[in-house]
């Protein structure tokens, strides 16, 4: 079937993953930060991740891609609309 990527994209506030206290998200900051050293991408506020990879961790957590972003909004480690943060930047 036909998707919009965009539409679904998955975008996790490094900030609060890696300061949020709860056992869950350990596995998630080490994943993210495994992410990041592939990447080169050290500086972010933000990390954008694959759909492949979304896919990969809802298998640790035994539940679906939805589910575990349903669950990584609840602890509140998603970035809703990334431009509201570089506004907060000040350029
Ligand atoms: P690769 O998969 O061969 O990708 C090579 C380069 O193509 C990436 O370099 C990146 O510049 C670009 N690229 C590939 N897919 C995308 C995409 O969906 N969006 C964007 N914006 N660019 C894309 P980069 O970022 O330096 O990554 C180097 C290698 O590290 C990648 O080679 C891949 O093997 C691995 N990697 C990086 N990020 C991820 C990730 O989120 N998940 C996985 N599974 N591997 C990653
Ligand atoms: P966007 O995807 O909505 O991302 C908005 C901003 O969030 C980015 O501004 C960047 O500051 C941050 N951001 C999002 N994902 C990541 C990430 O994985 N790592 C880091 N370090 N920062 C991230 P930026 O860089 O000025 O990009 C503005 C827009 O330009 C992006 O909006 C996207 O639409 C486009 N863009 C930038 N780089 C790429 C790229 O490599 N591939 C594609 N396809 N689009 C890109
Ligand atoms: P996706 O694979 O689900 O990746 C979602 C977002 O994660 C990408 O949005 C990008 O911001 C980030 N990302 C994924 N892989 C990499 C990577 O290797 N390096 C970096 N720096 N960032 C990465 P983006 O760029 O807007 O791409 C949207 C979709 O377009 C991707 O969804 C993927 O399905 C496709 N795509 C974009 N570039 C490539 C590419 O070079 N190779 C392949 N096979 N697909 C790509």
């Amino acid at each position: 079937s036909v998707r919009h990527e965009q539409a679904n994209k998955i975008i996790l506030d490094l900030e609060k993953l890696y300061e949020h206290p709860a056992e869950e998200l350990t596995v998630v900051a080490r994943y993210a930060r495994g992410i990041q050293q592939q990447r080169g991408d050290y500086n972010g506020r933000v990390l954008s991740i694959r759909a492949d990879d979304l896919r990969t961790l809802a298998v640790v957590f035994d539940t679906t891609p939805s589910g575990l972003v349903e669950q990584l909004n609840e602890f509140g480690v998603l970035v809703a609309d990334p431009r509201s943060l570089m506004q907060n930047q000040g350029g």
